[in-house]
């Protein structure tokens, strides 16, 4: 379990070879159940250097059918799968601010693009905010990668936005209440700023409408989220 309510798998391909994706993908996971095959897809959370591995963390959904066959594998246990798709992607963006948005497993393209990230804040051209919504500290998936990350890299801002429980000591990245109201306070301006959100569909409606009014459209708008496909 990488969070209580998230759990963490590691695959291999099977014929042994590297695993080419672009950071922001996802993979499709086919499963049978009962008499119809499962089709789920999770975003790739490696970081581009352990290429033998694919990680993708799974949140736990109540009754959820993938959920239970994700959440019964044990070590060894082989699943069909396709990919990488998806055009979540970093793109050639002229100079400005992303502002990457998540809630819960959201986070893992973010993840996976901390290499390209840095490559980008290295060249002072941009900077970051990356904002993870998530119930409380104890849920903060992958925190301590983002932390140390903002830590070694001034131009990346992390905040952590918690709907239901603070922290017991008081942190600088920590804020009480909910993504999408701390990413208007950051103050969106379509002509600097990317904006990237992943994850809850309410948050990513929410998030897409208040953007809109505020002049932003699908150029400088990009979003995932996170449904069922059948
Ligand atoms: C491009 C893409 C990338 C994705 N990446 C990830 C990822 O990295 N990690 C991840 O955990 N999921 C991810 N998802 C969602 C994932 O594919 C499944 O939808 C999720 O695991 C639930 O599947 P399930 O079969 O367990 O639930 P289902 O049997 O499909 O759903 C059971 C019930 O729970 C509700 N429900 C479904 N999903 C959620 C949810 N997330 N929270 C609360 N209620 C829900 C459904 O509406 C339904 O009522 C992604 C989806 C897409 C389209």
């Amino acid at each position: 379990m990488a969070t209580p309510r998230v759990r963490q798998l590691n695959f291999r391909r099977e014929d042994g070879a590297p695993f080419n994706y672009t950071p922001g993908q996802f993979i499709t996971l086919h499963m049978p159940w009962q008499d119809m095959e499962l089709r789920r897809s999770y975003s790739v959370a490696t970081i581009p250097g352990s290429e033998d591995e694919v990680q993708i963390a799974v949140t736990y959904v109540e009754d959820g059918r993938a959920t239970k066959l994700l959440y019964g594998m044990s070590a060894g246990a082989r699943v069909e799968a396709t990919g990488p798709f998806g055009r979540f992607v970093l793109r050639d963006d002229p100079p400005g601010r992303y502002l990457l948005v998540a809630t819960g497993t959201g986070v893992s393209p973010y993840r996976a693009m901390l290499p390209q990230l840095r490559a980008r804040l290295d060249g002072k051209q941009h900077e970051a905010v990356l904002l993870l919504g998530v119930r409380g500290p104890d849920e903060l998936l992958f925190g301590e990668d983002f932390l140390s990350f903002a830590r070694e890299n001034p131009a990346l801002c992390f905040i952590a936005s918690y709907s239901r429980r603070m922290p017991g000591t008081p942190m600088a990245h920590a804020r009480q209440g909910y993504v999408q109201d701390h990413l208007m306070e950051l103050q969106p301006d379509p002509k600097r700023d990317i904006v990237y959100l992943c994850g809850n569909p309410d948050m990513i409606d929410t998030a897409v409408e208040r953007l809109k009014a505020a002049g932003f459209d699908n150029h400088n708008l990009r979003r995932e989220k996170y449904v069922s496909s059948n």
